[in-house]
């Protein structure tokens, strides 16, 4: 049975009954089809959520018992965990031990966002009035859209709903129309752990006319967009019709800068676990190899060499370091960024094309390394989204920084040097919100993540990410109330 939309605690087919199929990047089989919705769809989810917020009981349900939920729904996710990975690894391609920590992280995030929900939010404050009391108190904001791309198709939705539903918003899922398949699972786990109706749905389709729909409507509070800014732009001007609350999280081209008294061993490792994770189609990937100039020499070839011996191969493969590309159009697009760069006049160090071997039915892509490369190419100043890697060389502190933040984005970075004053100084002139010293990609429900620039507005994660499913009350409270006489002829 295709998958079908989730919408006022119900699971229903599109108004349509249209369907839309998702296939396996491995070898682009059809693996299912998902309810492919309208903007009607969209809005019965929206008048769900509405009169869930307006009327309750979600917004008003304890703390504690909110926490208990998603408690609940954190246990469950785990005890399906391999289950889930293979769905991610099937349905995005990303290799399974990958897709395992994913699954792993997802539960994480929910149950540090229950964890959250019962802890202090608001303050008090010393005002002028002795006989005032000042306080602020967090309340939910609304009804929330959250709208997340292909790239982490479980864990973008965790990083959506833990902290929307631990403020007690009103959620609306909308999944990416690439990537359907885990999370109907999610949401089979979801109704059983029960949440009031309304108070947590999802709509699957796609991002125009269903995406458009939630970040266009005036009954919608909030949208949380992740992925591309082409599509950010559009949906922050949807938003501005009612002045909704924004979080954008988009792209990046992120540097790895290496200087020159890293170990030679970390150096390589590191260059390729920033690019090749998740085969570069991970908004943080380190895209851009910084390298001073005597590192270059010695790493280079020991990186070329490296890369030929990355087991490229289908996600479900126990063994595969590196899957395929989503989709044939995507790999398509790749392709064309590796030509560019030999047009403009980059230098393969490696890679560079498709496969011609029983990899040729999936989308996949050779890892690719190019020297040579001049700041203005197109390879090295545009997010490629896979498996390409830009070396840049410099001579002193003062070039990397400047070559570093030579880029419209800003979302991460990092710094190799066993020098730690020289690491601080770097990576505090880095314009980039998230940022590493010594490794590269760590990331952690714990802490904010959020790019500065181009690459979004707002933050997630952390208790930024739960401030920003919540509105800021001030109340005041008179202790002594006395007529304040202003107005003589009264009395
Ligand atoms: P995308 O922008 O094409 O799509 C993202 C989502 O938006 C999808 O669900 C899509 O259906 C929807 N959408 C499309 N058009 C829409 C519209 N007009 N209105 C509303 N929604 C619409 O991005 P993608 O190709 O799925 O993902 C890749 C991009 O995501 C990359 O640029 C990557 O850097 C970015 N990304 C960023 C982060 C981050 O945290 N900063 C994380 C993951 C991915």
């Amino acid at each position: 049975m295709p998958l079908q939309n989730y919408i006022n605690g119900k699971f229903v087919p599109a108004v349509s009954g249209e369907t839309r199929p998702f296939h396996n990047p491995a070898d682009n089989s059809t693996i299912g089809e998902a309810a492919e919705s309208s903007a009607e769809d969209a809005q019965r989810a929206i008048l769900a959520a509405r009169k869930a917020f307006d009327e309750g009981p979600w917004p008003q349900t304890p703390a504690g018992a909110r926490a208990e939920k998603l408690f609940k729904l954190a246990d469950l996710i785990e005890s399906r965990a391999e289950e889930f990975a293979a769905m991610d690894t099937r349905n995005n391609g990303k290799p399974l031990r990958e897709a395992r920590f994913d699954a792993a992280d997802t539960a994480g995030c929910f149950r540090y966002y229950a964890g959250l929900a019962t802890k202090p939010h608001g303050q008090t404050f010393e005002v002028g009035d002795p006989n005032i009391v000042c306080q602020t108190v967090r309340e939910p904001v609304g009804v929330c859209g959250q709208i997340i791309p292909w790239n982490y198709p479980l864990l973008m939705a965790a990083w959506k709903l833990a902290p929307g539903l631990a403020a007690g918003n009103c959620c609306i899922l909308k999944p990416s129309e690439l990537t359907p398949l885990s999370a109907s699972v999610l949401f089979e786990l979801i109704d059983e752990v029960g949440f009031p109706p309304g108070a947590v749905q999802m709509v699957y389709g796609a991002g125009d006319p269903v995406g458009s729909h939630l970040a266009e409507s005036p009954l919608v509070d909030k949208i949380a967009f992740t992925g591309g800014g082409t599509t950010g732009r559009k949906v922050m001007v949807a938003a501005a019709s009612n002045f909704k609350k924004i979080s954008l999280e988009l792209g990046g081209k992120s540097p790895n800068i290496m200087f020159a008294d890293t170990d030679p061993a970390l150096a390589l490792e590191f260059a390729m676990f920033g690019i090749f994770a998740g085969q570069g189609e991970v908004c943080s990937a380190g895209s851009r190899l910084l390298l001073e100039r005597p590192l270059a020499a010695e790493l280079l070839p020991r990186l070329a060499q490296a890369c030929e011996k990355i087991v490229v191969g289908p996600g479900l493969e126990e063994d595969s370091e590196m899957g395929p590309l989503i989709s044939r159009a995507h790999q398509k697009k790749v392709l064309d960024y590796i030509q560019a760069g030999c047009v403009e006049g980059a230098e393969l160090l490696c890679g560079g094309g498709a496969y011609n071997d029983r990899r040729a039915a999936g989308n996949f892509v050779q890892p690719t390394v190019f020297i040579n490369t001049r700041p203005e190419m197109q390879i090295v100043r545009e997010e490629i989204f896979g498996p390409v890697l830009a070396v840049q060389i410099f001579d002193t502190e003062e070039e990397a920084i400047r070559l570093a933040n030579d880029t419209e984005y800003g979302l991460a970075g990092a710094v190799f040097t066993r020098d730690g004053a020289r690491a601080q100084r770097v990576i505090r002139r880095l314009r980039a919100g998230i940022t590493w010293i010594n490794t590269y990609h760590p990331t952690f429900n714990e802490a904010p993540w959020g790019g500065y620039k181009r690459s979004g507005i707002g933050i997630e994660l952390g208790t930024y990410g739960y401030e920003a499913y919540t509105e800021v009350k001030q109340i005041n409270t008179c202790l002594n109330p006395q007529s304040p006489g202003w107005f003589k002829g009264i009395g």
